[in-house]
């Protein structure tokens, strides 16, 4: 007998982890993507991972599994996407700066270290375009298939359930379920289902060759410009010899279409300056990526996770925000059993239910 069919909307870190842990136990996943796997935010993020900085909040115990999963996944499918612990620091650094403080030898004389934040156990980072696409081809491999197109509507039955979705093209794919893992682009489902308001939030990155000049330290910084702006960059040196870099969020209009996401060359010069002096390494490196992407935010800043209420059939997962490289084992593993079992038994789901935030009025989108 074959497991039930699940049409997975979005082909980024959520989808490819929902389509690996449902292929797994049995069910057919089929991931419809617009542009490419791992192509948005699971492909351009820093990829770093935190054991207990969700401590505190409702994404304690989410992050917390995902981050022993990330550990058992590298294991597992033979770690292509570089998954290795770090040391973690913060610090702070200006234009000008200020002498005396602890020092990193890679780093520039004006960056001052004030805290230790994580070692090796408790933060790890993965390069997230190779773990995402690594993922969907696992997912591949036990059984899930992956579609390319747009998905433009909900299949409903006669009752009102969810039967699929159709594409832009016209085609319909039927299934038993569907799941709305589109990022951002969620927003747009808020047309066939109650959902509530997912937000695009804009960040900028580079990636460096930094060859074997960056230690496994990842930094979280305070830097402040001449103009006496205050920006937060996060170093991540990842295992394949790159640096990621990234500062400089915005609040802009979010594309209709992935592909069309690009970096305000305005922001990547702020940020490129500011890198060359934060360590002599960054300060030469050639400049392998210039990119920008947008993570999911929600009203309250938690994910949406779980059944869509009053559609039978249809299901959620996006709103990670910050954290969805972190969260995306756990999401997927946690969607599987919701899917196949009827309720998440590692991770309680309630505090990410959907229905806890009024959905948005489908006028409000207007008409594009
Ligand atoms: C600058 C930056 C740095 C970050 N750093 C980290 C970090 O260090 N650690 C961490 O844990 N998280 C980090 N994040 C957050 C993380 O990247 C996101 O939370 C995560 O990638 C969201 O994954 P997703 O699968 O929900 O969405 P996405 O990656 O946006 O995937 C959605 C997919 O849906 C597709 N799609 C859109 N419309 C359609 C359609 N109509 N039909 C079919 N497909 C469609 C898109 O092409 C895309 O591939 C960062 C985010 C940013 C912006």
């Amino acid at each position: 007998m074959t497991g039930p069919r699940i049409a997975i909307c979005g082909g980024g870190a959520i989808g490819a982890a929902i389509a690996y842990y449902t292929a797994r136990r049995g069910a057919q996943p089929v991931v419809i993507e617009r542009h490419a796997v791992g192509g948005a935010a699971s492909g351009k993020s820093g990829g770093f991972l935190a054991l207990d900085w969700c401590r505190g909040s409702a994404l304690d115990e989410l992050a917390r599994r995902s981050f022993a999963l990330h550990a058992e996944l590298a294991d597992a499918l033979g770690n292509p996407w570089g998954y290795r612990g770090l040391t973690t620091f913060a610090g702070h650094a200006a234009e000008r700066p200020r002498a005396g403080a602890r020092r990193l030898p890679w780093l520039a004389e004006g960056v001052a270290i004030t805290q230790q934040l994580g070692v090796p156990t408790t933060t790890a980072m993965v390069e997230p375009h190779g773990f995402t696409t690594g993922l969907m081809r696992a997912a591949e491999a036990a059984g899930a298939t992956l579609q390319a197109g747009t998905v433009v509507e909900l299949v409903r039955d006669p009752g009102g359930a969810a039967r699929g979705v159709v594409l832009a093209n016209g085609a319909r794919l039927e299934a038993d379920a569907v799941v709305i893992a589109l990022g951002p682009w969620s927003l747009m489902a808020a047309r066939w289902l109650p959902l509530p308001p997912v937000f695009g939030y804009k960040g900028h990155s580079l990636v460096f060759d930094t060859g074997d000049a960056v230690p496994a330290e990842a930094l979280f910084l305070e830097y402040r410009e001449a103009s006496g702006a205050v920006l937060s960059p996060e170093l991540v040196p990842r295992a394949d010899g790159t640096t990621w870099v990234c500062a400089i969020s915005a609040l802009d209009p979010l594309p209709v279409d992935p592909a069309a996401v690009m970096p305000d060359p305005q922001a990547l010069a702020r940020l490129e300056a500011m890198c060359r002096r934060l360590a002599p390494a960054l300060a030469t490196a050639p400049i392998v990526a210039r990119q920008a992407c947008f993570r999911p935010v929600t009203e309250d800043g938690l994910p949406l996770i779980g059944a869509v209420p009053g559609v039978a059939g249809a299901y959620v997962a996006t709103g990670h925000s910050v954290w969805g490289m972190l969260n995306a084992p756990a999401t997927g593993e946690a969607m599987a059993e919701l899917l196949l079992d009827g309720a998440a038994r590692r991770v309680d789901l309630a505090p990410f239910a959907p229905g806890r935030l009024a959905p948005l009025d489908p006028a409000r989108l207007g008409g594009a």
